[in-house]
């Protein structure tokens, strides 16, 4: 059996991003990682947008950035100063180009294309089967994608179903420091629906539609949905699709597992999805660097929390507020973004302002609604 200091399953976003944050810590312990993916990871496989006050260590493959953003609705039309915060995007073909030179050729590290078949704890070690093969490490990080047993009587569960083209213009249409962070003009019978629009040149953007709902679509939905927002928003009639994006996020209030012995779940795996927004990359690089530094100061890669258990309550909120459709999404964003200065919005959707600033943000919004909604929340998981 071979063993490892370190394995990490899934060499994905949050794999990728906590190897290269172990670098100086193998180097300084001598330790080796394992890093295991089923897929060669090559490829634009998504795109990753976030925003943050500093530059982190994946600045270097950040391709676009932007200091303004646009908010829309049926309700209002609003440009966000979202000073200090910067919008940007990563490019996941980018993003593993960039993480396979850091990590290749490093002899603290070794990387396998092979499929985890099964990992468990035993003893104080962590064992993985991988391709039959059974491998043993003090610990296992896993990003790998696991089941979840639904309890709808308890937890929403919600998807968040997108699909985006990269459209290039036959004119110059599109202001590039200025990006639609959502424009919910789109047809809202299906569930929460919007469109964000990323210039990356005056002719070229990746313009992507976003359903929050039970299901997915059928294909022809997102495509007639794309067609009528770029005709009849964006008032384009002629362009051509460079590539096309499809994803599904889930969006719930189901607690994840975050560790199994000497098992550490990383990314969508550990509960890092924001269970209100899908957005995920911020809090796997918060996380991922607090295993990090864990390592480095003592040893210890087990992090008891990245934020408050508070902003779960909220997400959940949020979440059966969305679910039982009593306020659409539509309304909840437009009186966030027309009561509250984007930056404070910013930051609550970080999980990092303080209970005085939250205060402040709940009571700009529907009261009645939100309330209903946490009792609601509160009987549910009493029950
Ligand atoms: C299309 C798309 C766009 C997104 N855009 C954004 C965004 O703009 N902003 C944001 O914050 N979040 C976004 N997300 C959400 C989230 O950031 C991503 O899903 C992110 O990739 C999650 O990282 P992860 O490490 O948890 O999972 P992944 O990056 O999916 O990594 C998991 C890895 O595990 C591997 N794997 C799975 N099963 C096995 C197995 N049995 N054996 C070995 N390897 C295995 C997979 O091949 C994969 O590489 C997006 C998600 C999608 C799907």
């Amino acid at each position: 059996m071979k063993h490892f200091d370190y394995i990490i399953a899934g060499g994905g976003c949050s794999g990728r991003s906590l190897a290269v944050r172990m670098l100086p810590y193998l180097k300084a312990s001598n330790k080796q990682l394992l890093l295991v993916d089923k897929l060669p990871k090559k490829g634009n496989d998504k795109t990753w947008c976030f925003w943050e006050e500093h530059a982190d260590v994946f600045e270097p493959v950040v391709y676009k950035k932007w200091n303004r953003l646009l908010f829309s609705s049926h309700f209002i039309q609003q440009e966000l100063n979202i000073y200090p915060y910067t919008y940007k995007m990563i490019r996941a073909a980018d993003f593993y180009t960039y993480t396979d030179e850091k990590l290749s050729g490093n002899p603290h590290i070794i990387t396998i294309q092979g499929n985890v078949e099964r990992l468990y704890t035993e003893n104080q070690q962590a064992y993985a089967i991988i391709d039959g093969e059974v491998y043993s490490s003090d610990y296992t990080f896993s990003s790998i994608p696991r089941i979840q047993n639904k309890r709808p009587e308890r937890y929403q569960y919600l998807l968040q179903h997108f699909m985006g083209w990269v459209i290039e213009t036959e004119t110059a249409i599109f202001d590039t420091e200025c990006a639609t962070l959502m424009d919910f003009k789109t047809p809202q019978q299906t569930g929460t629906s919007f469109v964000y629009v990323l210039p990356l040149s005056p002719k070229l953007a990746l313009v992507e539609y976003t359903v929050f709902s039970e299901q997915e679509l059928a294909t022809e939905d997102y495509t007639t949905a794309l067609k009528q927002y770029i005709e009849e928003q964006l008032h384009c009639k002629k362009y051509t699709i460079k590539e096309q994006e499809y994803g599904v996020i889930p969006m719930s209030d189901h607690p994840a597992q975050r560790q199994q012995g000497r098992i550490i779940y990383l990314g969508t795996a550990g509960g890092f999805t924001k269970g209100s927004t899908g957005y995920t990359f911020r809090f796997i690089q918060k996380h991922t660097s607090a295993i990090a530094e864990g390592l480095t100061k003592s040893g210890n890669p087990i992090i008891s929390s990245v934020f408050p258990n508070r902003f779960k309550t909220y997400d959940a909120i949020l979440l059966h507020l969305l679910g039982s459709r009593r306020l659409s999404g539509e309304e909840i964003f437009s009186e966030l973004f027309e009561k509250n200065k984007a930056k404070q919005i910013l930051k609550f959707l970080d999980n990092e302002t303080s209970l005085m600033e939250e205060i402040q943000i709940f009571s700009t919004l529907n009261k009645k609604e939100f309330t209903l909604a946490l009792l609601n929340r509160t009987l549910k998981t009493i029950a």
